[in-house]
């Protein structure tokens, strides 16, 4: 197998938790993945930190096998990338400071094993997993969670924090229709108008992952969300298909499927062929351990109801669309995503009609309005919203 995802949830939150788990870790030290690799190349280190939750990217040129470990005194982790040189403009040192990680390292360990250390601060979750097209390693550590009962609680911390993901940019212009309408410039355009429409309600923190025309590597743009701690994530998207008569609307949350049409929706997004989408599909392993990341407090129920409520108010609001529905497949950019997060392919560029639409401002703008009216159902869904609006009613100041 060339591809995989592994997580490893571990807790160092005491000394005395330590002895009982690192028995479990010296077990779970080698993770054997793609046998392929040989002579791949360390490209790129890259990083996304926050006090709360970092994310560290090993750009690879090819898939790798690797082994981890953790040791103490100082703590830290490690990864031994097998069979694998490091670039000599890569750049290896990195002081971090954010609670969690001290710094991250890297180098040539042996002639043929490069050694990526994190030196941890304060770390209370560790997950990994490869991803392909370009190989990368992605870390995701955890510090200490925030009490979000207390600050959702808090009337000034109530103001909800949506980031927006207009996707593809720069090099990818995502799907392109008959008319070279581009996909990227079209959802760009959509974030924008969003941020723009629902900044101007004051309930509304509003954050894009891109507000121009660059490109950015899906791995980062859930790093954007999950550092700014945001209550949703909605990545935007123009859906293709090389049936030139598919249209329509649908939107996808993060899991397992064996619907074939979600299966090459995915594989498209993901830029890896059908074949690798079907392979990592059908991998029980990633499968559970994206089940178990999903039912972790209730993201997989809330990314179904966000999902639904924006579903259906862009299927409401744009007539004459075809309803494909909720849908579900393994979306890189919704790996690691720490709260509900959605993907909406809002039509397709693939279909003269619909290009034609997705080229006009007020489709656009409809689009947009769909969106912001999908997200803000959801919120009125939640106690907690319902709870702002209480408080107004008595007259009371949120900001
Ligand atoms: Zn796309």
């Amino acid at each position: 197998m060339r591809f995989g995802e592994h997580q490893l949830f571990f807790n160092l939150l005491r000394k005395k938790k330590r002895l009982i788990f690192f028995p479990l870790l010296c077990l779970m030290i080698f993770f054997p993945f793609a046998g392929h690799a040989f002579g791949a190349k360390v490209t790129n280190i890259n990083y996304w930190s926050s006090s709360e939750y970092t994310r560290v990217v090993i750009e690879l040129s090819d898939s790798v096998n690797f082994s981890k470990n953790l040791l103490t005194n100082p703590d830290r982790l490690y990864f031994d990338l097998l069979d694998v040189t490091i670039e000599k403009e890569v750049k290896t040192s990195f002081p971090i400071g954010d609670g969690i990680l001290k710094s991250i390292r890297a180098g040539q360990y042996t002639p043929s094993t490069v050694r990526v250390v994190l030196d941890i601060e304060h770390l209370t979750d560790c997950k990994f997993f490869l991803l392909e097209n370009p190989a990368r390693l992605v870390i995701d550590v955890y510090g200490k969670h925030t009490d979000t009962v207390k600050e959702k609680s808090d009337f000034l911390a109530v103001k909800r924090r949506v980031v927006i993901d207009a996707g593809h940019g720069g090099h990818d212009p995502g799907a392109v229709g008959l008319r070279k309408l581009y996909e990227k410039d079209v959802v760009l355009d959509i974030a924008l108008k969003v941020k723009k429409i629902l900044s101007a309600d004051p309930l509304y923190e509003v954050f894009l992952t891109r507000e121009k025309d660059v490109f950015l590597p899906l791995e980062a743009r859930t790093a954007i969300a999950n550092r700014k701690n945001a209550d949703l994530f909605v990545s935007v998207h123009a859906n293709a298909s090389p049936r030139r008569e598919a249209k329509g609307i649908e939107t996808y949350l993060l899991n397992w499927t064996d619907d074939e049409e979600a299966l090459r929706v995915a594989a498209r997004e993901n830029k890896i062929t059908l074949k690798q989408m079907r392979a990592m599909n059908k991998q029980m392993d990633v499968v559970d351990i994206i089940k178990s990341d999903l039912m972790r407090e209730n993201k997989r129920d809330e990314s179904i109801k966000l999902a639904n409520y924006i579903q259906r108010s862009l299927v409401s609001q744009l007539e004459e669309q075809n309803d494909l529905g909720v849908k579900q497949a393994l979306f890189y950019v919704l790996f690691g995503a720490r709260m509900p997060s959605v993907l909406a392919e809002v039509s397709f560029i693939s279909n003269l009609e619909e290009e034609r639409l997705l080229s006009q401002d007020d489709y656009r703008m409809k689009i947009a309005g769909s969106i912001i009216v999908g997200i803000k159902k959801y919120f009125e869904s939640t106690p907690t919203l319902q709870r702002v609006v209480e408080l107004q009613n008595e007259g009371l100041h949120y900001r």
